[in-house]
């Protein structure tokens, strides 16, 4: 009952179109990441789902049900936005016990359910408190606790953690993905952050500029980007990507990287669908996954900067369209003004259409 499906969702404002042709299946149960950059149009997809926009066009079914013109009380959806959305002059407890005494719930039931939820939302000794004596980062799990507390079959937050800071967003991530386990619920996440979604979502759907860009668990989109984009998008540093041509050599195909040389040879799957192509193609490597090498076995390209970030160092090499980063052990020996030889691992390497930014791949 509680899967989602977007057919066809389009939204328009005036002559500007948020989001072309949206279609995505959502699964009972299911904890979806909506993610991408400022103004990709995922907080007007979120707020479709939840009756808040009507689509120009498109349907969004709930199980079977078509959603079309049911409001949003009528949905059943919880939604907590950026902005916790609690009332500052009741206690917490009060603040949790609102949505269950307007529904006309029994006092010991709200009292087992405000009980409940406190509890594991770590409010236990606040729930007496006035709401406006509290931090920004309680405000936001009060607000999430008086959504979850309704036990809506739909969950929908929309960027619920950028206002709080890093160390309680770090401890958020784990209890909104325990409290999702706990009811089940489908969740819809959005987010810009991918840390956030690549933590805790089952799935993520990257977008940009009103575009679905591709759909997978995290470790797909991480793994295999669909497109230029996603491969830029996703990872921190993003992936690297250097233009170059195809090439044939005697140990294989290459690419011809320019000034750079040649790569050593793609992958075989690579290879399958790279072969013939006489265009320009992109070469991506993650930058984690590089390691050094001797003079003639990888790429030879000047250190331009060296950035210490404690467990790790990351090592940025070249400039202009041949940049490229790498991830390396936080001891590494290399300082500004040096030539590092970087051998990208073979089965990291991806390849990419130059003029239509798709992944290559065989089959
Ligand atoms: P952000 O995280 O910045 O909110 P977003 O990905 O959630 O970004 P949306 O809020 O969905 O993006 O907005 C998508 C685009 O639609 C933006 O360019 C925005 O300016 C535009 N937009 C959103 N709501 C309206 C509206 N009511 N009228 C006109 N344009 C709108």
């Amino acid at each position: 009952m509680s899967a989602i499906h977007l057919q066809n969702l389009v939204k328009k404002f005036g002559d500007f179109t948020a989001l072309k042709t949206m279609d995505l299946a959502i699964a009972d149960g299911e904890f979806m990441a909506l993610l991408g950059p400022s103004g990709c149009g995922k907080s007007t997809t979120m707020n479709m789902i939840a009756g808040m926009e009507e689509p120009t066009s498109g349907k969004i079914l709930f199980g079977e049900r078509d959603m079309t013109g049911v409001p949003m009380g009528r949905r059943g959806v919880g939604f907590v936005f950026q902005n916790y959305a609690i009332f500052t002059h009741m206690s917490v407890r009060q603040n949790l016990a609102y949505g269950p005494k307007m529904r006309g719930a029994p006092k010991a039931e709200i009292d087992r359910r405000v009980g409940a939820i406190a509890e594991m939302l770590q409010l236990t000794p606040l729930l007496d408190r006035k709401a406006d004596r509290l931090s920004v980062n309680i405000l936001q799990r009060v607000a999430i606790g008086r959504s979850a507390i309704m036990e809506p079959a739909i969950f929908l937050l929309d960027e619920p953690l950028s206002n709080v800071d890093a160390a309680f967003r770090a401890v958020m991530r784990t209890e909104l993905k325990q409290l999702q386990r706990q009811f089940r619920q489908t969740m819809v996440y959005v987010t810009h952050d991918q840390l956030e979604a690549m933590t805790m979502a089952d799935r993520i759907t990257v977008m940009d500029h009103g575009v679905l860009q591709q759909v997978g668990t995290p470790l797909e989109v991480y793994n295999d980007p669909a497109n230029v984009f996603v491969a830029r998008f996703i990872g921190a540093p993003g992936m690297n990507l250097l233009r170059g041509r195809p090439a044939e050599s005697d140990r294989g195909l290459v690419v011809d990287l320019g000034p750079l040389g040649v790569t050593p040879p793609l992958p075989v799957e690579i290879t399958a669908a790279v072969r013939g192509v006489r265009g320009e193609v992109l070469y991506g490597f993650r930058p984690e996954q590089v390691t050094l090498a001797e003079s003639g076995r990888g790429l030879s390209m000047p250190v331009n900067f060296v950035e210490r970030i404690g467990a790790r160092t990351i090592i940025h090499l070249g400039d202009g369209e041949a940049a490229v980063k790498a991830v390396l052990d936080n001891d590494v020996a290399l300082s500004v003004g040096q030539t590092a030889v970087i051998a990208p691992a073979a089965q990291s390497v991806r390849v990419f259409d130059a003029a239509t930014g798709l992944a290559m791949k065989a089959g």
